[in-house]
Parts: C-alpha cells; sequence; structure tokens
C-alpha cells in the first residue's frame, strides 16, 4: 500500500553524533560502521597525527596545516573546529552531500562546536546528544582509555563539564550506559524519521 506514510520523504537522513569528550562516540560510531554498513560514516580530516593503528582515509583523512588551510578556503568543508586546543578537524563537504543526495543515510560523529555550525547549515539534521550515566562515569573512562596524560585529562575533564550542559541544544539525547545499546538506538534515528522540531 502507499498510504501518505510511505510517500512522505525520510526527513532524519542525516545524523550529528556529538556530546563531551570520552563519552564513546567514537565507540558507537564504530559499532554503526560493524553492524550496519548501510549506514555511510563521514570520514573527518584533521591536523593531528595518527595514533597507531589508526588508517589514513579510513579512520581520519590526515592532512598538513596547508592542506586544511586550503579546504577552509575552497569552502570544502561543512563544519570546522579547532578540539582541545590542540589540532583542527573538519567534515569534506562533497561526500556528505553526495551520500544525501543519493539517498544513503549519513552519520557525523564530531564536536559540539562542529555540531552546532552542521545544526545551522543543516536545518535538517537530527542532533543527537550522547551522554554519559554520570561524570564519575566520564571520568573513569577518560582514564581507562590512556590515551592523555594528566594534564591533558585534567583538561578535557574541564572541557566535559561544560559540555555536559550543551544538552538542552539538542534534539535527542542517547545515554551511553552499554555500545550496543546506544548503538541501536541511534541506528533508530534513522528509521523512525523523526525530523527536528524547532521553534
Ligand atoms: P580524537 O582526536 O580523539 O580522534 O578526536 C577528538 C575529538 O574530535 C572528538 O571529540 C571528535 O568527536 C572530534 N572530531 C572528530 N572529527 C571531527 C570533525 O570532523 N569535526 C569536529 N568539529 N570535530 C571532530
Amino acid at each position: 500500500s502507499t498510504g501518505p506514510e510511505s510517500t512522505s520523504p525520510a526527513r532524519s537522513r542525516l545524523v550529528v553524533l556529538a556530546g563531551p569528550t570520552a563519552v564513546g562516540k567514537g565507540t558507537v560510531a564504530a559499532a554503526v560502521r560493524r553492524t550496519h554498513p548501510e549506514i555511510w560514516i563521514s570520514v573527518s580530516a584533521t591536523t593531528r597525527r595518527a595514533r597507531p593503528g589508526e588508517v589514513d582515509g579510513v579512520h581520519y583523512h590526515f592532512v598538513t596545516d596547508e592542506e586544511f588551510d586550503r579546504l577552509i578556503a575552497e569552502d570544502g568543508l561543512l563544519e570546522w573546529a579547532v578540539v582541545h586546543s590542540a589540532a583542527r578537524y573538519g567534515t569534506p563537504r562533497a561526500p556528505v552531500e553526495e551520500h544525501l543526495a543519493a539517498g544513503v543515510p549519513a552519520l557525523l560523529e564530531i564536536d559540539l562546536q562542529g555540531a552546532r555550525q552542521v545544526r545551522e547549515r543543516m536545518p535538517d539534521a537530527l542532533m543527537c546528544f550522547l551522554k554519559p550515566p554520570s561524570f564519575e562515569e566520564l571520568e573513569r573512562r577518560l582514564v581507562g582509555r590512556g590515551t592523555e596524560g594528566p594534564e591533558e585529562r585534567a583538561r578535557r575533564l574541564e572541557t566535559a563539564r561544560t559540555e555536559l550542559a550543551a544538552e538542552s541544544e539538542f534534539d535527542v539525547t542517547i545515554v551511553n550506559t552499554d555500545v550496543e545499546t546506544a548503538c541501536e538506538e541511534l541506528v533508530d534515528l534513522f528509521r523512525s524519521g523523526t525530523s527536528r522540531v524547532r521553534s
């Protein structure tokens, strides 16, 4: 049957996943990548160095400062930000537009500053905030992953405290209690066709 439901356009083809540092955005995105290959996940450009095990073009496009400048100058980025006062990160614009034009559901995993830019440029995007079960749990995860030294960790925790307050700017919140559940809740956002309701 072709009721009004099935003929109306899908609304939330683009989902933006953001949230405080160390909440597990990357882990949830990785779970989506593994279990839902029908969802395309944007590969960001970054000026930071690759960590062991990271592959250029897969986890990030690792670029020089000059290349990043060029991307900005060409309006090649949908959004970009300096994250943790350390490096620049940005979402290449063309691949996002191409996948959306082809009707492929697209997921961006980016920081809060970037999410705000996408909300302005792509008002139909569904903004999803990933939040930890508690601040203490966030602290535990940041220590547990051991990728930062004590100073950097303290800096990121301070950032996280501020970032947690941004939840109200988002359309939906997912609590990251366990990765599999968070992953399914995220994927459901594409299925439900929930559209942004903003006054
Ligand atoms: P990491 O260096 O640990 O891979 O990522 C650090 C932060 O950069 C994470 O919070 C991640 O969400 C954010 N990030 C990754 N890619 C992008 C991007 O394209 N744009 C923005 N604004 N932030 C990004």
